[in-house]
């Protein structure tokens, strides 16, 4: 080979240890940046991490606060809200009822059919509350309530004749009698400057049905829940009687602290967002509106400190793009290449060509935000459990009854719970953890469908002219 030849050589040989070196170096700080999301995905699970004893210290601080929050008004962030509810169905009502329905998102009016056991929604009206009025006045949202309603009485047979409504308002409301109350402070995204239940109902359902129901969960887009309490034990209501010897608090439990929660800077960020701040901690773990904007939170973060969303990390940016049915969705795929994961990322969030690592990564973090979740709420439901002596826990305890544990119903409710599977058995599997396989076979929780609905109407039934029905 003469000189220049070898010249030649020597300069392509350069060249190719330049590219090697380069496509090296690049590898390198790729596996790097994937190191770095590896290391964020481990962070964020160990910063979720709810193992048995730290579920079990959630449980006793619930305990706690349920105390300190019937000893006096302000005692805790759980504001055990007085129901003034003290007689529940019994499953021997009759009748026609009424309720009225303002949730989350949607508003409902339904005619309900009571009798023979049953309870059949047999009309229903519902419009989903338009986005200005949850940002305006009170007058406002409820003129667009009594028009619906008067529209739907309107269409009625014997519009003439009087009815027996119940009206179910799925904010915390400061009751005075059973009939009336005033507004504490919205929830759920809701925004009313002059103005602040869905549970009663799910419980008044439940208890139609089972009379060993003696609490009522939600799980929606918010999380509330409510239980029968013994009138001597609501200490900041002193000399309070009922018929029946207990009356229903409602937790508020959506506004549960503990410094044993298991909080990240995510949820750090998540409450900067939100118009509530500081306030509903224990909901913005666990409810429907939330899981998905944690995930999102934390999958932009990896985005931001990696490329592994590529150019498309800039629409991870934008705040609950990512919602909780959608992270359900997610959860749910089980194609051998997350096909669905692949359609929802693009088609929702707009990042096109995702590698398959890249999807299970996506998989794995609302695999966490579900399982934090829903063993949270878990852990709520034992909290109420102790506080009625039904946790199995103390042989002489209440919950025992000639040596036999009690049976004892939780009615639960709610578009999370119920449409997602992966959650619930995450939320049964918990309960086990933390009861013991024979006390968790005694606690049934039992589904009850539109609680907030016919549960109202048979609150109105059972307090109505026909008091002397309810039992509790
Ligand atoms: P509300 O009565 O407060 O409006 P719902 O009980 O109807 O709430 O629940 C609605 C919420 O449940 C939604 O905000 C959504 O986040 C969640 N949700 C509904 N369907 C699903 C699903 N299939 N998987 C997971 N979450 C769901
Ligand atoms: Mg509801």
């Amino acid at each position: 080979m003469g000189r220049v030849g070898l010249g030649v050589a020597a300069g392509c040989a350069a060249a190719t240890c330049a590219i090697a070196a380069a496509l090296v170096a690049r590898r390198a700080s790729a596996r790097a940046r994937w190191r770095r999301v590896v290391a964020l995905l481990r962070e964020f699970e160990d910063g979720c991490a709810t193992p048995t004893p730290r579920l079990r210290q959630v449980v006793d601080a619930m305990v706690v606060e349920m105390h300190a929050g019937l000893a006096s008004d302000g005692g805790s962030k759980l504001k055990m809200l007085l129901t003034f509810v003290d007689a529940l169905p019994a499953g021997n009502e009759q009748g026609t009822y009424y309720s009225i329905d303002l949730g989350g998102t949607n508003f409902r009016v339904l005619r309900v059919e009571v009798g023979a056991g049953s309870v059949v929604t047999s009309r229903k009206v519902e419009v989903t509350i338009p986005e200005e009025l949850t940002k305006g006045t009170i007058e406002e949202l409820f003129n667009f309530v009594a028009m619906t309603l008067k529209e739907f009485v309107e269409t009625e047979d014997g519009k003439d004749e009087q009815r027996v409504l119940g009206f179910t308002f799925s904010f915390p409301v400061r009751q005075t009698s059973v009939s009336s109350g005033s507004l504490i402070r919205w929830t759920k995204g809701f925004f009313i400057e002059d103005a602040v239940n869905d549970t009663v109902g799910t419980l008044a359902l439940g208890h139609y049905y089972d009379e060993d129901t003696v609490a009522a969960v939600i799980i929606g887009a918010g999380t509330n829940a409510c239980y029968i309490e013994r009138t001597d034990a609501i200490i900041k209501c002193q000399g309070l009687l009922t018929n029946s010897g207990g009356m229903v608090v409602n937790m508020e439990w959506g506004n549960f602290w503990s410094s044993h929660l298991p909080r990240t800077p995510y949820d750090i960020s998540l409450d900067d967002e939100t118009q509530n701040r500081n306030d509903q901690g224990f909901e913005k773990m666990i409810s429907g509106i939330y899981l998905g904007e944690i995930a999102r939170l934390v999958l932009h973060r990896m985005a931001l400190e990696s490329d592994v969303f590529g150019d498309a990390a800039y629409n991870l940016s934008t705040p609950f793009t990512l919602s909780t049915p959608l992270l359900a969705a997610i959860r749910k795929d089980d194609s051998p290449d997350l096909s669905e994961v692949r359609r929802i990322l693009q088609e929702h969030l707009k990042i096109p060509d995702t590698p398959l690592k890249t999807r299970r990564l996506v998989v794995k973090v609302c695999d966490i935000v579900t399982q934090r979740a829903a063993r949270l709420a878990a852990a709520g439901i034992v909290g109420i459990l102790k506080k009625l002596g039904r946790d199995g826990s103390g042989v002489a305890s209440s919950g025992r009854t000639r040596g036999q544990l009690r049976r004892t119903v939780v009615a639960i409710e709610g578009g999370l719970y119920e449409g997602y599977p992966v959650f619930r058995e995450y939320l049964d599997e918990a309960l086990v953890e933390i009861l013991g396989e024979e006390v968790a076979q005694t606690v049934a929780l039992r589904v009850t469908v539109d609680g907030s609905g016919a549960g109202a109407a048979l609150l109105a039934a059972v307090h109505s002219s026909n008091r002397q029905q309810g039992s509790i």
